[in-house]
């Protein structure tokens, strides 16, 4: 499932598109699109003025529109510098943008949106805004998170921290797997209460969580199923999880078996002699 780190590399990769022409939208799908559903809403004759990203929500932002994409389970967007319907065929694709171009030369695009499960989809709004007062219902975006934000985010809390750490109100960007990452690096059981962690702790869990995620985008994000970015590159961070995934085998750091629970529904993984 895309998080944060591969919902930004899809950012990256799509900037070409920047600068841009909408041509036309073929949508395929009404029922994925939340809001007006007009050609001019799904941005059709706009041209394409920046990405903005907010946890694991990404926004297209164009000159007489917005469109917000959720990925959800199994959304990918990908972008191809050509023109034509064949290159977009499929029966999963929902959405697809014909673009003009603009980095030298200027040349045809096609940006699709494809996603087999549906639980992703898009928003169509007028301006960045309304998409701003949206994101406020978030927490801080985890990429930069700071130790402060952090413990105020899950002060008043007597619940676990894996389970705050996965409240997109809380803090806006962090999944499963990110979540057991982070909390092994700073040395944090997923089980303990927010309201016993000391602010030291605060401020390693936040660097932890700025760390994996920033070394999950420089690898392209993490690759489970079939996550790819907008080019069609698979990431391949994957492969330096440290515990998700891991469970039953042994600890990088100190050996010891690591342990498998599960918290606010989600398989857990943790070392029960590096985490406390
Ligand atoms: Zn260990």
């Amino acid at each position: 499932m895309p998080e944060l780190p591969e919902v930004e590399s899809t950012r990256r990769s799509l900037l070409p598109i920047i600068g841009g022409r909408v041509v036309s939208v073929d949508l395929r799908r009404s029922d994925i699109v939340e809001g007006p559903r007009t050609p001019a809403a799904l941005l059709s004759g706009s041209s394409i003025l920046a990405l903005h990203r907010h946890g694991k929500q990404l926004a297209i932002e164009a000159t007489r529109g917005v469109v917000l994409i959720h990925l959800g389970m199994t959304g990918q967007l990908e972008l191809a510098r050509v023109a034509g319907e064949d290159h977009a065929s499929d029966r999963h694709t929902h959405a697809a943008w014909s673009l003009e171009l603009a980095a030298p030369p200027a040349s045809p695009g096609l940006l699709w949106f494809r996603d087999p499960r549906r639980f992703g989809g898009l928003w169509t709004f007028p301006a960045m805004g309304e998409v701003r007062v949206r994101w406020n219902d978030l927490g801080p975006d985890a990429l930069t998170i700071s130790g402060e934000e952090l413990a105020g985010a899950v002060a008043d809390s007597r619940r676990a921290i894996k389970a705050a750490l996965l409240d997109q109100a809380a803090i806006a960007g962090v999944g499963n797997i990110y979540a057991d990452e982070a909390l092994f690096r700073a040395g944090i059981r997923p089980g303990r209460r927010t309201s016993r962690l000391t602010r030291e702790q605060c401020e390693r869990l936040a660097g932890a969580i700025r760390d994996v995620l920033a070394e999950s985008i420089q690898s392209g994000g993490s690759t489970l199923r079939d996550y790819r970015d907008a080019a069609g590159q698979a990431g391949n961070f994957q492969s330096r999880h440290r515990v998700y995934g891991r469970g039953g085998e042994p600890c990088v750091v100190c050996g010891t078996c690591l342990t498998q629970t599960t918290i606010a529904q989600r398989t857990t993984v943790y070392c029960r002699r590096c985490q406390h």
